[in-house]
């Protein structure tokens, strides 16, 4: 068979797949019934040769789209070069889906070259980063590496930003502040609405730099999310946005995203990123994969339907949990986390770890709407053990 061949088939499954799967489930989920009936009796079974289900880390289960792979696979036999012209097309396309000019762009081998390289050209050491006490440790990891003071403001119920709270912290302090911003947050999964952000950024508040991080953008269905890059188009200089491959894209492990924001902040930004750091493979694969909707709508409508295995499972099961805007969602448990976390571990899943101070909540990525059946068969099973 031709690679080309290969790959059309590849992506004929996938739909196929994808369809039935949707298709069967769009009308409300599972039900309490549909479930309950799928477990014959106790725990279903895990033979030795079934595949662990991963839904730790908030990778996209479904692989790149066979077209991004097919453009990975072509970019090997030129890989001899420097991607020089082929990653600057991408600087170009990206520039061009954003609205603004290739000087707003930078690449990055993912959001956290950036995270990093913002906090290296554009930090001192007087600088603090104010950051909600619940979001992506990325931050305060670079932020530490470098010294920085890191100010943690703590939670609203429900663990909403508290947006009064930031900003207070970044009142009160004479020196310069970076405010990280998440949005969808991580380990959360909510959003927190454009209009508690923007008029912020946009009253300029003295020495103060937004890092706002839209990892997870692409899988909100909320509208009162929208992107900061409407600032950067209107021509803020105090706001950098982080992008990433790895979510919708299912990239994670091809390493590539990008950094928005004023040409003079990116171009000292660029100054600690290491300069042929982007792969041949993954500028090709990430070049595809924005012109390739079909797989986009694809990421996002499998996510939608994951989520919504997982929700009826949570309402059966009466555990609370947040309104999931990006493809992981937080659930309480009601047992302690590390021993369901290993009990999990046992029967063949792996489920997020605990995020303090929320030790009493669990982070589960969306796996394929396959995986998120057979592990809520196993959560209602656990239930009847009284492990969950
Ligand atoms: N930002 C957030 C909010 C994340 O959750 C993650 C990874 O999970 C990253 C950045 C890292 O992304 P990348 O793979 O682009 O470095």
């Amino acid at each position: 068979m031709s690679d080309v061949t290969y790959f059309n088939k590849k992506r004929r499954e996938i739909f196929k797949y994808s369809s039935a799967i949707i298709g069967g489930l769009a009308l409300g989920g599972l039900s309490k019934t549909a479930l309950a009936s799928s477990i014959s009796s106790g725990i279903p079974e895990v033979t030795e040769s079934s595949e662990l289900i991963r839904i730790n880390y908030n990778e996209n289960p479904l692989g790149m789209s066979p077209k991004a792979q097919y453009a990975a696979y072509l970019a090997i036999a030129k890989a001899n070069r420097y991607p020089y012209h082929d990653e600057g097309l991408l600087q170009r396309k990206i520039a061009k889906l954003h609205g603004i000019d290739k000087t707003n762009v930078l690449m990055l081998q993912g959001s956290c070259e950036g995270i990093r390289s913002s906090f290296e050209a554009l930090a001192t050491s007087e600088t603090q980063l104010v950051i909600p006490e619940l979001t992506y440790e990325g931050g305060p990891k670079y932020a530490k590496i470098m010294g920085m003071n890191i100010v943690r403001v703590p939670m609203l119920p429900g663990f909403k930003f508290d947006v009064d709270g930031l900003k207070k912290a970044v009142h009160e302090y004479t020196g310069p502040s970076i405010v990280y911003i998440v949005n969808p947050n991580n380990p959360t999964a909510t959003i927190t609405p454009a209009d508690l952000i923007e008029p912020w950024i946009k009253s300029k508040p003295k020495n103060t730099l937004f890092l706002v991080d839209e990892a997870y953008a692409e899988f909100v269905n909320d509208t009162q999310f929208r992107s900061v890059d409407g600032l950067i188009r209107e021509g803020y200089n105090n706001v950098v946005l982080l992008k990433t491959f790895s979510k919708i894209f299912a990239m994670a492990g091809m390493r590539i995203g990008y950094a928005l924001g004023n040409a003079d902040l990116l171009r000292k930004m660029a100054n600690y990123n290491t300069s042929e750091s982007l792969n041949y493979c993954a500028i090709e694969a990430a070049s595809t994969s924005l012109d390739d909707q079909e797989f986009i709508n694809y990421s996002k409508t499998t996510i939608d339907t994951s989520r919504q295995i997982l929700i009826s499972a949570l309402k059966t099961l009466d555990l609370e949990y947040l309104p999931s805007e990006a493809n992981f969602l937080f659930h309480r448990v009601n047992v302690p986390l590390v021993s369901y976390q290993q009990k999990m571990k046992e029967h063949g899943v792996l489920i997020g770890r605990a995020f303090p101070p929320a030790t009493e909540w669990c982070r589960i990525s969306m796996g394929t709407p396959e995986e998120m059946i057979r592990f809520t068969q196993l959560m209602l099973s656990f239930r009847t053990k009284g492990w969950l």
